[in-house]
């Protein structure tokens, strides 16, 4: 049924790079013929999936969104798709993104646009706007995204998803092609919280490919969703961050935000204000880090090892000079951007200035998170300052876009976990509800998520 829906809507929506429907219908009978014979599978086994492009998958292309990896078919799977594929769940194929996951409106693929499934004239979010316009089009139940400043969650509050962004830690992040590696977390994509907490326990977990993998299980996130499921808030306490409200954002977008506080203060929630005073430096800093971050990382598209290979037009063919041609041609104008921003920032006599103080920021941060945390169990803001916008709308003015991540990016710097779930509409568009939790405290958002719901 899924794939027929991607045939009669993809054409429409492109939320797919690539449809895996054979390996998805062999995967489907596999788990018919396991349960077949008396096997004892787990609540997702046969339940479709699609995965960002980001992710890597043994014999599916992978391209990140960008032309530099045009063609390449992955040897090996990431730990994610690995207990994915275990745990029976077909995949059906992996969606458009912003290049390399920069941006926030998935206009910056290499392969074309995503269309809002609630508007085709306008952005499903970004970078994951093409897993979070499968399950908001009815083209796959759950998908899998990732989240670096945002990138799970602006999408699931524009098209009406439920997407959250773990514990950093708490999901393996190897076979994740790197962005910013202190930042990356992989996550679910999903239309109940419920469903978000299933995916979430499967894909969550220790792993040993990974050194910054959490070595202890994750928190109860099903259990937790279901207890949050029965509207019983009494003596949570939730605090509104004064920070991520008010101005700059939409007025419908504000409107849902305090019905929504009025709803958690009726299911006997208290509902207290708290200040994290650096949260204002939140995007300077993450737009320092995550550059120099991923400059490091990117460094490995050299025309050498992956997909393009573009020798120089004229002159000697040295290997500086091809890898100079297949970056010029295989990297799309953000990347260069985030590149340059990056080296720059690392760069001798820059380093201290620029990336050593969004550091020290990045520490502040952390604290006024611990101490936030002190006076309230979970923190809550709109998770994007505007609904959908239409294409072009920001794609000139770089600042406009980055301003779409305020409110989701200081979890990625303090490394806490994130949820975003729908919260109504304004003027017929979908707004999102950000939960924050502590670190290794997944499990709180799934209750108040689910209470909300
Ligand atoms: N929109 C943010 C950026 O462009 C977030 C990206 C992400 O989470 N992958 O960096």
């Amino acid at each position: 049924a899924h794939l027929d829906r991607i045939a009669e809507v993809d054409g429409d929506l492109n939320a797919f790079l690539h449809v895996s429907a054979d390996e998805a219908l062999t995967t489907a009978a596999g788990v018919d013929s396991r349960r077949a014979s008396g096997e004892e599978l787990g609540p997702l086994a046969g339940v479709p999936i699609a995965v960002k492009d980001v992710v890597v998958t043994q014999g599916l292309p992978t391209t990140a969104g960008s032309k530099i990896l045009e063609g390449w078919v992955p040897p090996y799977d990431a730990t994610l798709v690995e207990r994915i594929k275990a745990a029976g769940l077909p995949i059906l194929g992996k969606t458009n993104m912003d290049e390399f996951a920069m941006g926030s409106s998935t206009e910056h693929s290499a392969y074309g646009n995503t269309k809002n499934p609630w508007d085709l004239e306008r952005i499903p979010g970004g970078s994951g706007g093409g897993s979070a316009a499968a399950v908001a089009g009815l083209e796959a139940p759950l998908a899998i995204g990732t989240d670096t400043g945002g990138s799970i969650r602006q999408p699931g509050a524009v098209t009406g998803t439920v997407g959250v962004k773990p514990t950093y830690g708490g999901v393996s992040r190897y076979g994740l092609i790197a962005m910013a590696s202190s930042l990356d977390q992989a996550g679910p994509v999903t239309r109940t919280v419920l469903d978000a907490a299933l995916l979430h326990e499967l894909i969550g977990g220790h792993d040993p490919r990974d050194s910054t993998s959490i070595a202890e299980p994750i928190p109860a996130l099903v259990a937790a969703a279901r207890q949050g499921a029965t509207g019983d808030l009494r003596g949570l306490r939730v605090g509104v961050v004064k920070e991520l409200s008010g101005e700059g954002y939409q007025e419908g977008v504000s409107a849902r935000f305090t019905e929504s506080l009025d709803a958690l203060r009726a299911l006997g929630a208290e509902i207290v204000e708290v200040s994290c005073p650096h949260f204002v430096y939140a995007l300077d800093a993450y737009y320092l880090i995550m550059p120099a971050e991923a400059s490091s990382n990117l460094a490995k598209f050299d025309g050498m090892r992956f997909g393009l290979r573009v020798e120089p037009a004229e002159g000697p063919v040295t290997a500086e000079r091809v890898m100079a041609a297949t970056r010029g041609a295989g990297f799309g104008d953000e990347v260069k951007r985030r590149v340059i921003l990056g080296t720059y920032a690392l760069s001798a006599g820059y380093y201290d200035a620029y990336y050593g103080s969004a550091q020290k920021v990045r520490t502040l941060i952390q604290r006024d998170f611990a101490a936030a945390f002190a006076q309230a169990d979970v923190l809550v803001s709109p998770t994007a300052p505007t609904t959908a916008f239409k294409f072009g709308e920001k794609l000139d003015d770089p600042l406009a876009m980055y301003l779409n991540d305020v409110a989701t990016i200081p979890a990625n710097l303090a490394g806490v976990p994130g949820m975003s779930v729908p919260n109504g509409l304004s003027d017929g568009l979908p707004v999102g509800f950000q939960i924050l939790a502590p670190a290794k405290a997944d499990d709180r958002m799934y209750r108040v998520g689910a209470a909300l719901e």
